[in-house]
């Protein structure tokens, strides 16, 4: 991991010999985007964070962000990357599935799936290279965008909860992250080039167990079988989808509906406007979507202390946002805004036209110090340090020793 961050910035810096000023107009137009998978908006509330503190006194931070609904990992991810709703871009879960066989794969099988990200929504590297030449990838390797993915401290928010010790002492981690990733920027020469984001893709929510466990049980509800189900993921907690037999539609969906208080039952055209989530363009799935009205109650399928996947209105849902850099603000705190709008605050840094998109640039301009426009991609990597190589406690002893 250590030596991804430093290979990515060393390329970014200096590789071939390449003068960094070379494609830059006002040296403004690098982004290295960072996402701590679960970092909720609060997390540095409760711990020391001198590197947090110091990248809000240096640039921008936002009270919070709003996530998309499903506020599950790779569907937030995909809107981060490339400014679309889940309804639009495609990626409606964190596992490639298949309702004609009911295959399913998990979380990081899907990763390597193609088809399931390949799917006609063009992430923002895509975009990038589109406009502009990717043919000097590999003689220039003066890079303008990297993206890189951190697995905490989700992993250990979902294993010991959000309010734990042990994820207290994650956020410091992160935080010492933080603070490398900027020294190593400075140290090669970026720091009048490169802006740096740091967001996440959703918070985390206390699961109580020991006698408070809120757990709906689906096939104990009154009129409602598995059988009269073709295909169901209601693998995530506090949410499920639901794909009934033919003809089975109604019975399933009055069975469930008012069947518990905490148990909201979506028909697709029932599903609120404002999540963004009636999968309209995928006509074949997603017949019923379940939703656990408040933060806390879930489908007991999973036995952590902390979990996500809650109405993106939840504040224990909503991530965090740090900017820093030649384009942004200094010591600016601004209000929260939806992630969705990031992809085009990042297509305008880098001076690319966005593709078709559900985001703003209006809602997170103010945060910018000037137009940064007739920007010059050079290359452009992505990096994805994957789910699997979530921070595991031997990876972060390497990476501070
Ligand atoms: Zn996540």
């Amino acid at each position: 991991m250590l030596w991804t961050v430093r290979l990515c910035l060393l390329l970014a810096a200096s590789s071939s010999g390449v003068p960094l000023d070379r494609y830059s107009t006002k040296g403004q137009h690098k982004v290295l985007l960072i996402s701590f998978d679960g970092f909720r908006w609060d997390y540095d509330r409760n711990v020391d964070t001198p590197n947090l503190d110091t990248m809000a006194k240096d640039g921008v931070k936002a009270r919070y962000v709003t996530p998309p609904y499903l506020t599950i990992t790779s569907p937030t991810h995909f809107t981060l990357l490339t400014g679309r709703y889940i309804e639009n871009h495609g990626v409606i879960h964190n596992m490639w599935f298949n309702i004609t066989t009911s295959e399913k794969l998990p979380y990081y099988a899907t990763q390597f799936k193609n088809e399931w990200w390949d799917n006609g929504t063009l992430p923002i590297w895509i975009t990038a290279q589109r406009q502009k030449m990717m043919s000097t990838w590999f003689s220039e390797m003066d890079l303008d965008f990297v993206s890189l993915y951190f697995g905490e401290p989700d992993s250990t928010g979902h294993k010991y909860g959000p309010d734990s010790p042990e994820r207290r002492e994650m956020v410091k981690q992160v935080d010492r992250t933080v603070g490398y990733i900027r020294s190593l920027a400075e140290q090669n020469g970026l720091a009048d080039s490169l802006n740096i984001i740091i967001t996440a893709d959703h918070g985390m929510s206390n699961v109580y167990r020991n006698g408070l466990v809120k757990e709906i049980t689906l096939s104990r509800i009154p009129g409602f079988a598995f059988r009269d189900i073709a295909f169901h993921l209601v693998d995530f907690g506090p949410s499920g989808m639901l794909l009934p037999k033919k003809g089975m539609l109604d019975k399933v969906y009055d069975a469930l509906k008012g069947a518990h208080p905490h148990l909201h039952v979506f028909k697709k055209e029932e599903m609120p406007k404002r999540l963004h989530f009636a999968t309209a363009s995928y006509p074949s799935f997603s017949s019923l979507t379940l939703d656990m009205s408040s933060t806390g109650w879930f489908l007991p399928v999973q036995f952590n202390a902390g979990e996500h996947g809650f109405d993106n209105e939840e504040m224990d849902m909503k991530p965090f946002f740090r900017a820093v850099g030649p384009a942004c603000q200094k010591n600016l705190e601004v209000g929260p805004f939806e992630t969705v709008n990031i992809y085009p605050l990042m297509c305008h840094i880098l001076g690319i036209k966005p593709d078709p998109n559900c985001g703003h640039l209006d809602a997170t301009k103010h945060m910018l110090v000037s137009a940064t426009e007739g920007k010059f991609i050079s290359v452009l990597l992505l990096i994805v340090v994957s789910g699997i190589l979530t921070l595991q406690r031997p990876s972060w002893i390497t990476w501070y020793r």
